[in-house]
């Protein structure tokens, strides 16, 4: 790791004015993505600015629905009363992530902001077009079996690891953002990118329509719903403390036997966290049976394409969305 300034902020203005000043400079919250990053050599910010001290950890709800500050923990999150009662996915979702340790340091900023966990991007010595572009990518030919089957470029195969992030795409979110030129509102499911011609580019902060040098993301909102049935289904290779080969967010309204409303978001197959709006589309209005499911499952799969290691995802993709649809229509 190489030497770096260190400063501490207490308001997002005077936050956001010292990363506008150094274009290497980096907000540092939890740390743990970050600090990572950096004893690895992926990143070497000329300065840390401490975004601790900023009065954004609350949770706060209404009629409208619920805002979380981006520095509210994500165990803080998950263990929230209004959280646990009204948006039960989202807990869900941050209990399936990490470690009780982890989620105790990591804030939900932190968690939006994580980087991908492609072996190529973190070991220096290998190409990635996200860390260095123009090197190429080494998941291309070699270890993809983590890797993404939808929204991918031939520069980058790479996955969103946040299992959070998917829940928030499900529940139609809203990022709420400050930068020097005043505040703004990105839709959840338009803040991360796909890699196209710019995979070093994770998300439109900053650098999206609108965007201006040195943006802070100030909170989350999550518009209120009537929705009664969820569930986040986490498929990895342990059952903790691994990050989702493939992952399922589901939220439905079921009058009778009839599906009435839906979200449906995955995780570890793109870029970003992947919302499924024609399969909400689909399973709306049609009886909540195993045989809606398995069509659902076939048409949330339509369009995916693996790379070798990773065609394991496509069927195992069609068995978690039904998994998911079942589990979800059956809770009481
Ligand atoms: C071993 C291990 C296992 C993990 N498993 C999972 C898992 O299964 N599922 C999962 O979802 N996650 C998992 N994680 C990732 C973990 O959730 C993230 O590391 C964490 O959420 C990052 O939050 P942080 O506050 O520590 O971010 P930091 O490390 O402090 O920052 C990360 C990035 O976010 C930026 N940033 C932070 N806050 C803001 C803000 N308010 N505005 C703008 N930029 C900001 C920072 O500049 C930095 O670039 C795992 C991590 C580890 C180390």
């Amino acid at each position: 790791m190489i030497n770096f300034d260190y400063i501490r902020t207490s308001t997002a203005k005077a936050a956001v004015e010292a990363k506008a000043k150094s274009a290497s400079s980096q907000f540092i919250a939890g740390g743990t993505n970050l600090v990572d990053l950096m004893k690895k050599g992926v990143t070497s910010p000329e300065k840390l600015i401490d975004i601790n001290s900023l009065p954004l950890k609350q949770i706060t709800a209404d009629a409208k629905g619920v805002l979380i500050g981006a520095l509210a923990l994500n165990s803080e999150v998950a263990e929230n009363a209004i959280i646990k009662t009204k948006y039960p996915l989202l807990a869900q979702a941050i209990n399936a992530g990490a470690s009780a340790q982890l989620r105790n340091m990591a804030t939900v900023g932190g968690n939006m902001m994580q980087r991908t966990r492609c072996s190529y991007f973190y070991d220096i010595t290998m190409p990635c077009n996200k860390r260095e572009p123009g090197s190429g990518c080494g998941a291309l030919q070699g270890q993809n079996r983590m890797h993404a089957v939808f929204g991918t470029s031939e520069k980058c195969i790479a996955v969103h690891p946040s299992d959070m992030c998917v829940a928030l795409a499900a529940l139609d979110a809203t990022v709420h953002i400050t930068g020097a030129k005043g505040d703004r509102k990105i839709l959840f499911t338009d803040f991360h990118r796909l890699p196209g011609d710019t995979p070093e580019l994770d998300n439109n902060l900053s650098t999206g329509p609108g965007g201006q040098k040195g943006e802070l993301i100030t909170g989350i909102h999550i518009p209120a719903n009537s929705f009664t049935k969820f569930h986040y289904l986490k498929i990895r290779d342990r059952s903790s403390y691994a990050f989702a080969l493939v992952s399922v967010a589901v939220a439905l309204e079921i009058s009778g036997n009839t599906i009435t409303n839906a979200k449906l978001a995955m995780g570890g197959v793109a870029h970003k966290p992947w919302r499924l709006s024609a399969v909400e589309k689909f399973v709306t209005g049609k009886t909540a049976t195993k045989e809606t499911f398995a069509a659902a499952a076939n048409m949330a799969m339509e369009g995916a394409a693996g790379f070798g290691q990773n065609n394991f995802k496509i069927k195992m993709g069609k068995a978690a969305v039904a998994e998911a649809l079942l589990q979800a229509s059956q809770k009481i």
